[in-house]
């Protein structure tokens, strides 16, 4: 049984680590396949492709892709892409392009809070030029003592109805599973257990996915709790889906499961890579 990890950042978006370095991290570390799968981004794929060929493990390219759905920030994770495909790069450049604009507005709101320059702090920790995320900004606000750790910078000050959130629109799920099926990949809902909505809601973004072409759903992931792992297999089942499994990794200590730590996928879902060949 191969281990499949297929979610993990880099840091060209908001990871701790290389490319090549998360590769090796995770080959040393028992993953059999890893895909890449960094926000909005596809600039890290070339490397960690070639760390994964010396390291002698399989590698997967992927990205995820931030989507407004019904007022929602959701995550969709493009796997087996085509990283030069030409609409996907166009499009996710775009999507880079409105992160900086949001950042701003981000500080912006900090300071009203009277947290002054804060996007200038967050851009000292950003570590591609080419992508700014929240987590720059929740790294930025622990080490000024404004936040213990990253879930209290989150709590406290970005997510909805504090101070350093403000309203973004990312493109839609339909431009993003076109994207990615343009591409020539495989397009999966990531982490459904974060998504602050109904269960009736839940549905109806698979429902919806499922018609544009998205072919699979992110089942074991530190987000979630092995009940959901349940919950979310039979949701797979019942709407013919594949299941998808990865650790979202961040770097060392900012992640539930390191590499290697992943459970296996429950009994009776098809896998993602059921028809995938080596
Ligand atoms: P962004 O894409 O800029 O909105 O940033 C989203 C990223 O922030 C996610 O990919 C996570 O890495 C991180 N994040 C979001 N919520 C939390 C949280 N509650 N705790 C820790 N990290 C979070
Ligand atoms: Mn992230
Ligand atoms: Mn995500
Ligand atoms: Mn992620």
């Amino acid at each position: 049984m191969l281990r499949y990890d297929l979610h993990c950042h880099s840091t060209r978006s908001d990871g701790l680590l290389s490319p090549a370095d998360v590769v090796r991290r995770a080959a040393g570390r028992g993953v059999d396949v890893i895909a890449l799968t960094d926000h909005d981004e596809l600039a890290g794929l070339a490397e960690a492709r070639e760390a994964a060929r010396d390291a002698g493990i399989g590698f997967v390219e992927g990205s995820e892709l931030s989507v407004t759905w019904r007022d929602t920030t959701i995550h969709v994770l493009g796997l087996r892409i085509d990283g030069q495909n030409a609409a996907l790069n166009d499009g996710l450049q775009a999507v880079r392009t409105g992160r900086d604009a949001r950042a701003r507005r981000i500080g912006e709101s900090l300071a009203e809070a009277r947290i002054a320059d804060a996007y200038e702090g967050a851009r000292a920790y950003v570590t591609s030029e080419r992508l700014i995320s929240r987590t720059h900004f929740a790294r930025h606000l622990i080490d000024q003592g404004h936040a213990r750790d990253m879930k209290d910078a989150f709590s406290r000050f970005l997510t909805a109805g504090k101070p350093g959130y403000v309203r973004h629109a990312w493109p839609t799920l339909a431009q993003a599973v076109g994207w990615i099926r343009g591409a020539g990949g495989q397009a999966v809902i990531a982490h459904p257990g974060r998504y602050r909505i109904t269960d009736a809601d839940l549905r109806a973004l698979v429902h919806e996915f499922r018609d544009l072409g998205g072919e699979g759903l992110e089942v074991v992931s530190p987000s979630h709790t092995s009940a959901q792992y349940d919950a979310f297999a039979a949701l797979v089942r019942a709407y013919g889906l594949k299941a998808s499994c990865g650790t979202d990794f961040h770097g060392p200590g900012e992640s539930r499961f390191d590499f290697g730590e992943l459970p296996a996928l429950p009994a009776g879902v098809d896998p993602i890579w059921s028809a995938w060949q080596r």
